[in-house]
């Protein structure tokens, strides 16, 4: 892989699971990385700033503050995300409204912001974290699953606008990834190894997605090794998208 040498990076959700997978990666490589999180506890040499992407101000003013520290911004990660379960009846409007807000607005307030500074970069990447979701007819997750349908949709109209100025946009659309995420659901299952064992069959490759696994394709598309590649969501499932596999 290439190296992220010189180069500053920001990570959305980067104090957890593949985000912060992700960070370490880049900052592995070279790039200075920051996560930009609820709960910004993060380990040198990476940097934590507080954000909400739910909040168009702290974004303004995080992005601003990285440029002011770091000088540049080359690579953004949009990778904050909130889940919800359950059919259409499950959540009423509110919930449907936060989490839309997060999972999608969250991704355009931050690109919003960082577009201007991206344009000064020769090496510009946006990477948005998609899920199988967005194609897979999940059970028991249609806000979810519109959510992440919505990033899949902003991701090819960001990469169409942007493109042409040098800026390239994918994504990655990770199966069910061992993160604390996941931990959190199987802690609340009234038999959590069970879950456990039926989330592994779920997947073809009959275990969970690695975090590490997510952030590696991550880097991918935010490298110049991928500098021909736009537009794209890759997946990162063991094969359930590129196999046409249903969820069972
Ligand atoms: P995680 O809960 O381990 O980490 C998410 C991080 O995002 C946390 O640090 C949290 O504080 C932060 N965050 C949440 N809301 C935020 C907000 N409003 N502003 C800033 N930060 C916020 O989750 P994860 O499993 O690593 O998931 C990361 C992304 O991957 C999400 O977009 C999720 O939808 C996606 N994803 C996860 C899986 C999976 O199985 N874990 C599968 C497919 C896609």
């Amino acid at each position: 892989m290439t190296d992220f040498e010189g180069l500053v990076a920001v990570v959305t959700g980067g104090a957890s699971g593949i985000g912060l997978a992700t960070a370490e990666l880049l900052s592995s490589r070279g790039a200075t990385v920051v996560a930009l999180d609820l709960i910004p506890e993060v380990a040198d040499p990476l940097v934590g700033i507080r954000a909400d992407v739910s909040d168009d101000e702290s974004i303004k003013a995080a992005i601003t503050e990285v440029v002011a520290r770091f000088g540049r911004l080359d690579v953004v990660v949009n990778n904050a995300g909130i889940g919800a379960q359950g059919d259409v009846t499950a959540n009423d409007d509110a919930q449907w409204a936060k989490v839309l807000d997060v999972n999608v607005l969250g991704m355009v307030r931050v690109s919003r912001a960082a577009l201007p500074h991206l344009r000064n970069s020769p090496s510009a990447a946006i990477v948005n974290t998609c899920s199988i979701a967005a194609w897979a007819g999940l059970p028991q997750r249609a806000l979810y699953s519109a959510s992440k349908g919505a990033v899949y949709s902003l991701t090819l109209a960001m990469a169409a606008d942007h493109v042409r100025e040098g800026i390239r946009v994918n994504a990655v659309a990770p199966g069910t990834a061992d993160t604390p995420w996941v931990s959190r659901l199987l802690d609340s299952a009234p038999d959590p190894a069970a879950e456990r064992a039926a989330l592994e069959a779920r997947q073809p490759h009959g275990r969970l997605v690695s975090a590490d696994e997510v952030a590696g394709a991550i880097a991918y598309l935010a490298s110049p090794l991928s500098g021909s590649t736009a537009g794209t969501i890759l997946a990162v499932d063991g094969g359930m998208y590129g196999l046409r596999l249903r969820p069972k």
